[in-house]
């Protein structure tokens, strides 16, 4: 049969997808313990393709830099070795660390990669969570100061035994980062990168606004609220993503660096805002702040907005947002 009448015959049984969308591609693949998603815009299909093979060969780099899952990764061995010596790292993994210090800063502490000294204690798929003595023991860990840059020679230096840290709450906005500038390079227009909970929009959607939608933190599926975005970064941080429950109890991945346990104050924070490596780290942040503190943090920060569920399910937006009527 000609490719002509094979398409009209195709059309008339409902199965040509609508010629306006020819152009969008998209791809998705599990990286980084995670969901990473493309769609992009592009009229040249193989431009598209070197463009999608170019997110997830990034996002699987910083994988590779970053995981304390992989053993022989860079930050595996700088938690293995910086109390000891100076650790000479990627230009990557020093920018990642430098944001978060700079947001450890900003928040009072609400925010440390070094929360992992105690972190590394749970282990949410095998139900496990440490003792109160074990928890006591390793609390000293937890300080960002005890974290020592040098941007000249590359290296990160820890100022005692016991110090960990984990780029779980910033790692995945970085990478999303990268992405986008990467698509730029290559001359896409209109993309939305997404990892996990972290989405970085490039453009709007061909003259439409990207639709992001942030779930309900009790119910998958059901929505709190649709946003219109362009041009802009959305994370959301919520205590479903890895957690158990024990008694009633729900231990999840967000922890308070001050007492290394879960934070408390609400279900899930969004934060909406310039880049994916600030609103991931915000997110995390306003997590642990809370409605109130964390939104006093949010309204200091230009360009950036919030959308915070509590603990009883009450939904807070910054003052910036129109709540939907
Ligand atoms: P995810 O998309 O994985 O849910 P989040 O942005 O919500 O990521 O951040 C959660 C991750 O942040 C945790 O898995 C952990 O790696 C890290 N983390 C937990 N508590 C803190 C904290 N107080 N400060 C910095 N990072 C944290
Ligand atoms: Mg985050």
């Amino acid at each position: 049969m000609s490719k002509i009448r094979t398409f009209a015959l195709l059309s008339i049984l409902g199965l040509v997808p609508a010629l306006a969308q020819a152009e969008w591609h998209s791809r998705e693949e599990a990286i980084m313990g995670t969901r990473v998603a493309v769609e992009l815009w592009s009229e040249d299909a193989a431009l598209a393709e070197r463009a999608m093979d170019a997110v997830i060969a990034e996002m699987r780099r910083t994988d590779e830099l970053m995981s304390t899952y992989k053993p022989e990764s860079q930050l595996s061995q700088v938690n293995a070795h910086a109390h000891e010596r100076p650790m000479e790292v990627d230009a990557d993994i020093l920018t990642v660390i430098e944001r978060g210090l700079e947001m450890s800063r900003l928040s009072g502490g609400a925010f440390d990669i070094t929360y992992a000294s105690v972190g590394y204690l749970y282990d949410y798929r095998a139900h496990q969570r440490p003792t109160e003595a074990e928890i006591a023991a390793a609390l000293p860990g937890v300080d960002y100061r005890q974290v020592v840059v040098d941007r000249e020679a590359r290296t990160i230096r820890f100022l005692r035994e016991g110090v960990r840290i984990d780029l779980g709450g910033i790692a995945k906005g970085h990478a999303v980062d990268r992405s986008i500038d990467k698509l730029r390079e290559l001359g896409i227009r209109h993309a939305m990168v997404n990892a996990g909970g972290d989405t970085r929009l490039l453009g709007d959607r061909r003259g439409k606004p990207w639709i992001v939608g942030i779930r309900d933190p009790r119910a998958e599926g059901r929505m709190v609220t649709r946003l219109p975005l362009a041009d802009e970064a959305i994370s959301t941080s919520g205590d479903y993503e890895r957690y158990f429950e024990e008694d009633g109890v729900r231990y999840h991945h967000i922890l308070v660096p001050g007492t290394g346990r879960s934070a408390r104050a609400v279900r899930s924070a969004t934060v909406l805002g310039p880049d994916a490596t600030l609103t991931d780290a915000l997110s995390t942040t306003v997590f642990v702040l809370g409605v109130e503190r964390g939104m006093e943090l949010v309204s200091r920060l230009p360009g950036v907005e919030a959308v915070v569920v509590d603990a009883e399910g009450r939904i807070f937006y910054s003052d910036g947002l129109t709540p939907p009527q």
